[in-house]
């Protein structure tokens, strides 16, 4: 079983986290998509809320399945047998950001991290951008799915 585990805060998911997740479905038989939880970070939607954004936006979808866990993603990934970390690229930011971690992963573990580029269209989005628009009530319904559109 090729599983995949696509790690963040999604808070909240965003139509750039959904863009990933869908291109990568052809290369996986299961993606987990992990809500990794801080307990020194503040979140705008708690952790039900964010679980649920994602439940119901991949509620068809039953190669995805939604977790959340706490402390080191490489020990989360040994718990549910998945061998491989998948995560979005937007910018050379990113990049050394992801780079560090992954050759870290990969120096302590035998997991691959595999890395897909944003699309085009939804390279410019981040939930902390989607947050900042919902906090001043600006229209951000185009930059999530459905189900965060509350
Ligand atoms: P984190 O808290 O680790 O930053 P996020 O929930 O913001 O987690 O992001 C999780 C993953 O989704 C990361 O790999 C990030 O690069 C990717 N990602 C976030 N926004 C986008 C986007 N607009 N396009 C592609 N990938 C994205």
């Amino acid at each position: 079983m090729r599983r995949a585990v696509f790690p963040g805060s999604f808070d909240p998911i965003t139509n750039g986290h959904y863009d990933i997740i869908k291109r990568a479905l052809p290369l996986f038989d299961e993606i987990i998509v992990a809500i990794g939880v801080n307990s020194d970070k503040k979140y705008m939607f708690s952790l039900e809320e964010r679980k649920r954004f994602i439940e119901e936006t991949f509620r068809n979808e039953p190669k995805i399945k939604v977790a959340t866990y706490e402390g080191l993603t490489t020990e989360f990934c040994f718990q549910v047998d998945a061998k491989f970390i998948l995560r979005g690229l937007r910018n050379p930011a990113d990049f050394e950001f992801e780079k560090a971690i992954a050759h870290t992963n990969r120096f302590l573990t035998k997991l691959e991290t595999v890395f897909l580029l944003t699309a085009a269209s939804t390279s410019f989005i981040s939930s902390s951008i989607v947050r900042d628009v919902i906090r001043n009530k600006g229209d951000y319904t185009r930059l999530v799915p459905q189900p965060v559109r509350i």
